[in-house]
């Protein structure tokens, strides 16, 4: 348990006992140095359990106090992250290596999401009074009301420790949901600092942080009423079994291999430079980076020349509070490993490394790499590699194109680039995608109106955003009540 910290218990020794006793400490380093920077629990499958009864008790008051009652709180939680904002920027850095204008985004878009969710949670929990199917049925009033699950588990990964939390808890706490969080093992100190938040604004006991790995977030799945988990699709699938077995909701954001397309008669230095930063900011360690780009082949050479002399100018380094670099260090030694294996596995096929190409410097970091001469035998245009590259194909034209970004298990988001936006639109219509952006990388992520989440591999439940986003986290009461 991390917000407040339960004391560990030291197994006895004996003759049962392993030969490794189980980690009861979690160490979090900066990936940049190797550095540890600070510890959290393992919290075990009882201390869960606690913590869900805990939440249980305290929730019920909190749904009675109803969407205005909980916008104060949010709003007070929305003050605190705007006055703590530099500090969690520091916790965030330091356990991401990220640089200092990527660390700032988690905390101001966690403000973003609290505004709108709280300001609008009156108007989406509203009752709905569905027309009656037939004369008969007048006689009744008919009433859909949303009443929240009591517990939402929420599970997250580490590429925003601070933003992905504040992603699922936000709503669920507007919906009148108690939320147990259980952040990734590799960046939990944000989401530790996000509970702190919330017990020094002095809001009601219905946000809890516990910390561990897979069997922490097992035994949340065993104990909560709704799962909401963003993460790998090896992970969700199992999740999803859990689930299952206790015949219990869930909504999982997975995984995704996000395609871009880049037409012919697209501005080919918007398209350069808005591929650049959707394939690498935060190393590419972003669900929806773009992972492969499909060029028609008369603009291929100008636009892979553009994009190579972005990609060469990017900064990699460890920032700290100097605004000074582009990207930080990926978050571990196994997420090196798979971006490490994507690119030379595509380099032993037949593949070039434009620029960059390998690990690099003393923490796990990756120069940020443009391969040429891919195709989908490559796992690098086939498996989400999550890192600094960007595989680029050339396509002969906008059918090719659109059949190769569709040819992928997952379907998460795409970008289209051209320079007619009715084409864009067209195009985008034919991508088997959650979202696609036309123009521009990440559009949908930051209007909270639009729904957010992926079709098949890429993840299942309903989403993000808007009011469905909301109340997702309610189970719908249908009321019946004599008109006479
Ligand atoms: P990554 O984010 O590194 O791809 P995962 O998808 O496995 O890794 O992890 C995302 C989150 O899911 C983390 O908080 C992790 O601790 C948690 N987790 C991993 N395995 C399980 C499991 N079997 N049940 C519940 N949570 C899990």
């Amino acid at each position: 348990m991390a917000a407040p910290r339960r004391a560990a218990q030291t197994p006895e020794p004996g003759p049962s006992t392993p030969a490794e006793p189980p980690a009861l400490e979690i160490a979090v380093h900066n990936p940049a140095t190797g550095e540890v920077v600070g510890s959290v629990g393992v919290d075990s499958a009882h201390t869960v359990a606690d913590a869900v009864r805990e939440l249980r008790r305290h929730q019920p008051a909190w749904e009675a106090i109803g969407a205005q009652g909980r916008k104060e709180w949010l709003l007070k939680l929305q003050d605190w992250i705007l006055d703590n904002t530099d500090r969690l920027a520091d916790v965030l850095q330091s356990e991401t290596s990220k640089p200092r204008a990527d660390a700032l985004i988690d905390p101001s878009y966690a403000a973003d999401l609290l505004g709108y969710y709280a300001r609008r949670a009156e108007k989406f929990l509203a009752d709905d009074h569905p027309s009656p199917h037939s004369p008969l049925a007048r006689v009744k009033r008919l009433t859909t009301v949303y009443r929240p699950y009591p517990v939402v588990g929420v599970i997250t990964p580490w590429n925003f420790p601070l933003a992905m939390p504040a992603m699922d808890v936000i709503p669920a706490l507007a919906a009148g949901a108690a939320v147990l969080l259980k952040p990734s093992e590799v960046t939990p100190l944000s989401a530790v600092e996000l509970a702190r938040g919330w017990a020094e604004i002095g809001a009601p006991r219905v946000f809890t942080v516990i910390t561990g790995a897979a069997e922490t977030g097992a035994a949340v799945v065993n104990n909560v009423d709704f799962v909401q988990f963003t993460g790998s699709t090896a992970t969700g699938r199992r999740i999803a079994t859990a689930c299952a077995a206790r015949l219990i909701p869930y909504s999982l954001e997975l995984g995704g291999k996000d395609p871009a397309i880049v037409l012919a008669d697209a501005d080919i230095d918007r398209a350069a430079y808005g591929i650049a930063f959707g394939g690498l900011f935060n190393a590419g360690q972003v669900c929806v980076s773009v992972e492969r780009v499909y060029v028609e082949a008369p603009v291929y050479e100008e636009f892979v020349g553009k994009l190579t002399a972005h990609v060469r100018e990017l900064r990699q380094g460890l920032d700290g509070r100097r605004f000074e670099h582009d990207l930080g260090a990926l978050a571990n030694a196994a997420q090196q490993a798979i971006v490490t294996r994507h690119v030379e596995e595509a380099i032993a096929k037949g593949a070039k490394a434009l620029t960059g190409g390998q690990a690099t410097g003393v923490g796990t970091f990756f120069e940020p790499t443009v391969l040429v001469d891919v195709d989908h035998t490559m796992t690098c245009m086939t498996e989400e590699t999550f890192g600094p590259t960007l595989p680029v194909m050339k396509v002969a034209d906008e059918a090719e194109a659109v059949a190769l970004a569709n040819d992928s298990e997952y379907g998460l988001s795409a970008t289209v680039w051209t320079g007619d936006k009715a084409r864009g639109e067209r195009v985008a219509r034919q991508l088997n995608a959650g979202a696609v952006n036309v123009n521009d990388v990440f559009s949908n992520i930051f209007n909270f109106a639009l729904p957010m989440g992926g079709w098949g591999q890429s993840g299942i439940g309903t989403r993000l955003g808007g009011p469905e986003g909301l109340r997702k986290y309610c189970r719908k009461q249908a009321l019946t009540v004599p008109m006479l």
